[in-house]
């Protein structure tokens, strides 16, 4: 729980009549935005904000003050400077809030005149920034802050279009980008997926039909959303704002009305509306700095939002069927915030161009080749650079100070050690190494070369031991002099630590110690445990009792230090024109400091990959890369990376094997936890880490570029939930179905158990058949229907496969081995009995298992046989029965769902449901009472 402040929430009564007259006047809000009120040397939030700050913060409402009475009560709690930094932090980071502060703009504190002075959200983070990473690195959580704006407009051909414009304000980019889309908005959840960006501005007004869905899939992703006005996106200015923002090349002016990007005319409307929700006209500092692209939904493999959870790319995106680790929380083992960011990145973004995978997978071998390499880069020489991205902000809004520039300083001075690390690299990859990183290492440290004369010149170096950045005192007559009076009274407190020891009998320097910080200057200090020897003696004066020791001090170094304190203001003061000129000199860097950053990044997450692939439990192995549209997927002794990695599991190892023409599609049946779901998510892993550059844990692996990966898992928890559940997933696969190639894999998994086994079986049967006989792409179905195993037999692309396992009478034991072949063993009741089930649950279970056999029994009364006649009637009634089920599937399969409604299709489901039950077949009948009976 927070340390509750000391101020109180209290106004006399007039002046408070007037706050909550402006408090109530000011526009709505939304419950996603928090309103904050600096009151100089201390915060409050009132209303809803101030119960939510009450529970989040303090975690009482013990805090809560009231403000008028009646209709004009208001709740306030009012935060102290930690609070409301931890409270911010909070709002940004964690939930994804946005956060405004007003500042009393009158000159009386007893009148209210409050003004937003600044504010924040997820998408934009820039004037929090000093408060949420202070003057260190920002952490690699906030990596791509960026807001996206959505339009949905029409084409040339009349076809509906996605416009969609992006802003990041920590990389400084701008985007642009249009393209078709179908219902269920999958091209636009993989651009997402791409970008990640945290807040997405939409066009207010009705939210009916597409709008609705379109803000279902951005919320999907976790996005915060905000509505903005229409006449937001319109686009008068854009050529005006845009010659604004823009970076101008050497020796050209920036004319944006000739862009390419000009040309995608929604696009660039969601790019004004962002532009305007950021206000990012309205700070200078913007001016010239940004730079504009079109993004090709289309040069990174896609990925849906399904995949991501599937694949459990991110911690937290798990649904927790694999494991705790998360992919990038396995790949990320940089040393740099950069890095780290980079990685995530790469995640989200793998490539497509076999030449660029094979270049990264090189830059890679050549650090999991040279050992020495790849322990010094890691374990010691890229811990040595800071967060460059933060700095060269700092330095574009020459907003940074000495120490900043001395930071640069010795990051820059690090480049040395590093070319030299590289150059002694004598394996395969030498040329590569050289135009990925020595050549742009040497570059920067020419182009750095005055900054960093200008730094050692101007800088005092004999003070940055002592954490002090100052300019030189040899610079100017006026800091020698004061910089002689310091050290004279430097070495006056020195003496006077000396006393100090003798008088309380301990050593100095040892057991009495004299330290200094920046707010209150010079002090003593003695560890708790020498205490005692202060107690009791009037001359010194305790300061503060920390962890660490007290700090206390006695009249003598309370006047030194006040001399010193002021002749360093003086100092401050005198150095201050010539800071300012280094600092604008500094600020004409930023361009290399940001290469700095990229090519340190990059440097990095190579570096990373090539960690991992050592630290496995065994070692990954680099894969061989085939061009899209080869058709193939071989992986031998292939792992899940995530899983093998937890502490308890003893992996075994698979096969996978794909070839155009031959085997596409694959069906994994097999008893519950016996490794399925892991199985086929294992394939989609390896093949994301492949084309993102890493080495990937098999044994040997040759893959076929994938252009997408989708998912589509079936919720564990979802079979109560019925038809709805099972619309939900006839939709979304659907979906699947419409942005899926031949290159694309497909991954499937308990398809259809949220519904009952005939509807689900239905719905299974006829994706797959779509899947295998007309997309042909990759596929992995791991499916309890084992009637699905049938389609083996009637599509030769379709292989059966099963996870193994042993029974004996009451023990199952998982082998976790995938043979060829369908499972014939029903495991269910044995994993309920491991699971601890209750006994009579399991007889039930017993019971309903001897029921279906029974009907099995009935089911396989051939024709012609010489059974009796009630015999051969249930055979007509079989035969009949199979024909309608075969008809209500090809009409599932006839449904032109593209161009239908979700409402329609259901509907339409609904209605060839009761078409079924109407034709009262016994066989039907008798497979619909077993259903509900199961159920
Ligand atoms: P269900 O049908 O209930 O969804 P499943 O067949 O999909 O189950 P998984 O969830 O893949 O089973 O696996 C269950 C557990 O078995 C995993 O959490 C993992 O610990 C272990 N496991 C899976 N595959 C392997 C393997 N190849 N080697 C060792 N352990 C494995």
């Amino acid at each position: 729980m927070a340390v509750q402040p000391k101020q109180k929430l209290s106004m006399d009564s007039a002046s408070e009549n007037v706050f909550l007259k402006c408090y109530f006047s000011m526009p709505e809000k939304p419950d996603t935005t928090v309103r904050i009120f600096d009151r100089n040397d201390y915060y409050t939030v009132h209303g809803k904000d101030a119960l939510f700050a009450a529970k989040e913060v303090f975690k009482t409402n013990g805090v809560i003050k009231y403000l008028g009475t009646g209709k004009n009560r208001l709740e306030g709690v009012v935060l102290n400077k930690s609070n409301f930094e931890t409270f911010v932090r909070d709002l940004l980071l964690i939930r994804h809030y946005r956060v405004e502060v007003y500042r009393n703009a009158s000159k009386s504190s007893k009148d209210h005149d409050w003004q937003l002075a600044f504010k924040g959200s997820p998408g934009n983070l820039t004037q929090f920034e000093e408060i949420l990473f202070g003057s260190g690195g920002g952490g690699p959580g906030e990596a791509a802050a960026g807001v996206i704006g959505v339009r949905l407009g029409t084409g040339s051909d009349g076809q509906r279009v996605v416009g969609v414009g992006y802003v990041d304000c920590t990389l400084r980019k701008l985007g642009v980008c249009e393209f078709p889309d179908n219902d269920q908005f999958s091209n636009l959840e993989a651009l997402l997926v791409q970008i990640g960006p945290k807040e997405c501005v939409l066009p207010g007004g009705d939210a009916g039909g597409d709008l609705g869905k379109l803000k279902q899939v951005v919320q999907r992703g976790g996005v915060l959303l905000t509505e903005r006005k229409k006449s937001e996106y319109i686009t008068k200015d854009i050529v005006q704002d845009l010659n604004r923002l823009l970076k101008a090349r050497k020796g050209e002016t920036v004319s944006s009305a000739a862009l390419p990007e000009m040309d995608r005319q929604i696009g660039i409307s969601c790019l004004e509306a962002v532009i305007k929700y950021l206000e990012l006209l309205s700070d200078e500092g913007n001016f010239g700095t940004f730079k504009i692209t079109t993004f090709d939904l289309n040069q990174y493999m896609r990925l849906d939002h399904a995949a991501v959870q599937a694949l459990n790319l991110f911690q937290g995106s798990s649904d927790d069927k694999t494991g705790t680790h998360s992919l990038a929380g396995l790949l990320n083992k940089c040393r740099t915030p950069q890095g780290q960011r980079l990685v995530n990145q790469w995640i989200k973004q793998p490539l497509r161009d076999k030449n660029k995978i094979d270049e990264r997978l090189d830059l890679v071998e050549a650090f999991v080749e040279d050992s020495d390499l790849r322990k010094s880069c890691q374990e010691d020489l890229l811990r040595r650079f800071p967060d460059l991205n933060r700095l060269a902000k700092k330095f574009q809004r020459q907003s940074c100070n000495l120490q900043d520039c001395y930071r640069v300083y010795q990051a820059v001075g690090q480049l040395s050690g590093l070319v030299l690390a590289l150059e002694r690299y004598s394996g395969n990859h030498q040329v590569l190494l050289q135009a990925a990183f020595i050549s742009p290492f040497n570059d920067l440290i020419s182009d750095f070369c005055k900054f960093q004369e200008m730094i050692e010149t101007t800088l005092d170096m004999n003070q940055i031991e002592h954490h002090e950045f100052l300019v030189k005192p040899s610079f100017d007559p006026t800091l020698s002099e004061l910089r002689e009076s310091m050290d004279g009274l430097e070495k006056a407190m020195q003496a006077a630590l000396s006393s100090a020891a003798r008088e309380l009998g301990l050593e100095a320097g040892k057991t009495i110690k004299l330290d200094s910080n920046a707010q209150i200057g010079y002090f003593y200090r003695v560890t708790c445990k020498e205490e005692k020897s202060l107690r009791n003696n009037k001359k010194f004066t305790t300061l503060d009792v920390q962890k660490n020791g007290v700090r206390f001090t006695n009249s003598k170094l309370s006047s030194l230090n006040d001399e010193y304190t002021k002749s360093r203001e003086e100092y401050e003061e005198a150095q201050n024109a010539i800071v300012k000129e280094i600092i604008s000199i500094a600020s004409g860097y930023v361009d290399p400091v940001q290469t700095l950053n990229e090519v340190i990044a990059q440097l990095d997450a190579v570096v990373s990959f090539a960690v991992v692939t050592h630290a496995a439990p065994v070692p990954y192995v680099r894969p061989k890369i085939l061009e899209k549209g080869s058709g193939r997927l071989i992986l031998k002794a292939s792992r899940h990376p995530c899983v093998e990695a937890q502490d308890d599991v003893a992996f075994i190892p698979n096969d996978v094997t794909f070839s155009r023409g031959k085997e596409m599609f694959h069906i994994i049946t097999g008893p519950n936890m016996g490794g399925k779901s892991t199985y086929i998510r294992q394939v989609g892993v390896i093949v994301l880490m492949a084309q993102i550059g890493c080495f990937v844990p098999c044994d040997e692996a040759e893959l076929s570029v994938v252009d997408c990966v989708l998912a589509r898992v079936g919720a564990g928890d979802s079979q109560i939930k019925g038809v709805s559940t099972f619309m939900a997933e006839m939709l979304e696969t659907a979906a699947i179905l419409r942005s899926a190639t031949e290159d694309s894999l497909i991954i499937i998994d308990e398809l259809g158990r949220g519904t009952s086994t005939y509807d689900g079986f239905g719905l299974a049967w006829a994706i797959s058949e779509h899947i295998a006989t007309r997309i042909k792409s990759f596929c992995l179905f791991a499916t309890h229907f084992h009637e699905l195993t049938v389609l083996a037999q009637q599509v030769p692309t379709v292989r059966n496969l099963h996870v193994t396992a042993l029974t004996t009478d009451n023990t199952l034991t998982m082998l976790y081995k995938v043979k060829p072949g369908v499972c014939d063993q029903s495991f269910g009741i044995h994993v309920a009995e491991l699971a601890n089930f209750p006994k009579h649950v399991i007889a039930k279970a017993r019971e309903k298992a001897m029921e279906l056999e029974e009907f099995q029994d009935f089911s396989r009364v051939e024709e012609g046989s010489d059974a009796g006649p009630e015999a051969k009637k249930r055979c007509l009634e079989k035969q009949e029965g199979e024909k309608i089920i075969e008809a209500f599937l090809a009409k599932i399969k006839a449904l032109p769902v593209d161009g239908m409604t979700d409402e329609a299709v259901k509907k339409e489901l609904c209605k060839l449901r009761a078409e079924v039950i109407a034709q009262n077949n016994s066989f039907v009948n008798a497979i619909l009472s077993h259903i509900n009976k199961v159920k």
